[in-house]
């Protein structure tokens, strides 16, 4: 019995090489087990603050996720490279300024979500076997709300222009389906024009003109004076003031005396007009007289209603419209101010904003760029709630407005925009341009269809078409291209 308990020299030996083995098994798994751990946990440590210059030592472990269109389209992808990953954007400029760049500092979305493009969320077991095999696990990819189509159709509309931006949302989720802005740069060659774009005190190609660029807001503004003088007059709105006009008006400043004459368009005389006929016509005389019979405060708060002087909370950075009245304004700055020049100022998304506020009964969503993040492999990982942001008027005062902005596509300022498939509405503007003095830029802001019924899918379009005031049309063709392709062509 003892003889057999003894095990031989080489069962001994066996004995001693499994143990080992086991120590070195064990050692992989923890080693492996750590590096899990920190991809998924400590990382977001690592991660989580922009100004951690570390953050991209996860560059050594992780591929750069992708960064998709709605419908899955790669925008930004990441490639292996001898010494580390190169950042690709297949599009070029397209989406340049809301999507960001990479190097040189982020930003966009690329500046906002790195957090998720470095996270690798594939399961344990492919993790460890791309790291046996020395590659790097690919980051997960954050899916845009962007839509593919509405994106090349305003890029390459805007294009033919000096400079601008459009931006298309869904006025019931609150996505943007499209923003673009012109002029561009190809964030592929960041590294390259880096230097040249910070030496050029005038160039703006980095800057997103939809959320970040200051306009003139021109007759775009007369929305706000419609809203507050229906604050003002109520159900008594048409007969609050008819006006007279002979296609111009000459304002006099009555401290400098000094005279500024303002045309309405094209200097057609509109003759008596009374609101929904001078808003459709888009009449400066009008809108000038009204300006000096509206209550200062109503007309002040009604703006701040309609995001001036606020915020829009927003993932990707933006800057507000201004709007400066106040009891110290001159009779100057105030009749400009009716008609959207002056100091009063709009970026392209509020305008959008203040057109879904309409279209959606008075309330605005959140807007929203990223709905989802997913595993390089398409596993869903986490979603982007779709909320409201704030009531901008009474469910009441959007269908006043709204009726005004079918007006303007009826019988005003765009009929060029009626399509036998759905009716649009919205507002025109005409606006000088504060860089290229004696230019003026081109502005719609509106949406369709205009009578949606409930469920029905809308989509809000603003845009900005910088010197574009010579071509007549130049907003207004952009915006209906765009309700075609959403409406119509699919
Ligand atoms: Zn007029």
């Amino acid at each position: 019995m003892k003889k057999n308990r003894e095990k031989s020299p080489k069962q001994r030996m066996n004995r001693d090489i499994l143990i080992v083995t086991y120590i070195f098994v064990l050692i992989f798994v923890a080693i492996a087990a750590y590096y899990i751990y920190y991809v998924n946990v400590r990382s977001e440590e690592y991660i989580a603050s922009t100004y951690n210059t570390r953050q991209d030592l996860q560059a050594e472990r992780v591929l750069r996720g992708d960064i998709l269109a709605r419908d899955g389209t790669v925008l930004v992808t990441s490639n292996e490279t001898g010494d580390g990953q190169e950042r690709i954007y297949p599009y070029g400029g397209m989406y340049a300024q809301v999507l960001g760049y990479y190097g040189h500092g982020k930003a966009g979305v690329e500046r906002v979500y790195n957090h998720y493009l470095w996270r690798c969320h594939v399961n344990m077991f492919e993790q460890i076997a791309h790291t046996a095999r020395g590659e790097l696990n690919e980051g997960d990819s954050v899916v845009t709300t962007l839509d593919p189509r509405l994106q090349e159709i305003a890029y390459d509309m805007l294009r033919q222009y000096d400079g601008g931006a459009v931006v298309a949302l869904d006025p019931a989720t609150g996505e943007i389906l499209c923003m673009a802005s012109w002029p561009s740069f190809d964030p592929n060659e960041i590294s390259l024009i880096w230097d040249e774009i910070n030496e050029d005190e005038t160039s703006s190609v980095l800057v997103n003109r939809a959320t970040s660029g200051y306009y003139m807001p021109g007759s775009t503004f007369k929305i706000v004076d419609a809203l507050a003088a229906y604050r003002q007059y109520g159900t008594g709105i048409e007969d609050a003031l008819y006006y007279d006009c002979e296609g111009a008006v000459t304002l006099q400043d009555a401290v400098t005396a000094e005279e500024l004459r303002v045309a309405c368009d094209s200097d057609i005389a509109h003759g008596t007009v009374n609101m929904r006929g001078a808003f459709a016509r888009s009449c400066n005389g009008y809108f000038i007289t009204l300006g000096s019979q509206l209550d200062l405060r109503t007309w002040r708060e009604t703006a701040e209603d309609l995001l001036y002087n606020g915020e829009i909370d927003f993932a990707l950075s933006n800057a507000s419209g201004r709007f400066t009245l106040d009891g110290e304004s001159g009779t100057w700055e105030t009749m400009l101010t009716a008609i959207g020049q002056g100091d009063t100022l709009v970026t392209p998304l509020q305008n959008a904003m203040i057109s879904a506020a309409v279209a959606n009964g008075g309330t605005v969503m959140r807007p929203v760029i990223v709905n989802e993040i997913r595993t390089s492999g398409g596993t869903h990982v986490r979603d982007f709630r779709h909320e409201e942001m704030a009531r901008l008027m009474t469910e009441d005062e959007a269908a006043f407005l709204r009726e005004l902005m079918t007006a303007v596509v009826n019988e005003g300022t765009a009929t060029n925009m009626q399509s036998p498939y759905y009716q649009a509405a919205g507002k025109t503007g005409t606006a000088q341009n504060t860089s290229a003095p004696g230019d003026s830029n081109a502005l719609f802001t509106g949406f369709a269809p205009a009578d949606a019924a409930p469920g029905e899918r809308q989509i809000v379009v603003s845009v900005v078409v910088e010197n574009g005031g010579r071509v007549h049309g130049s907003a207004t063709e952009i915006a209906s291209a765009i309700f075609d392709e959403w409406l119509v062509n699919r």
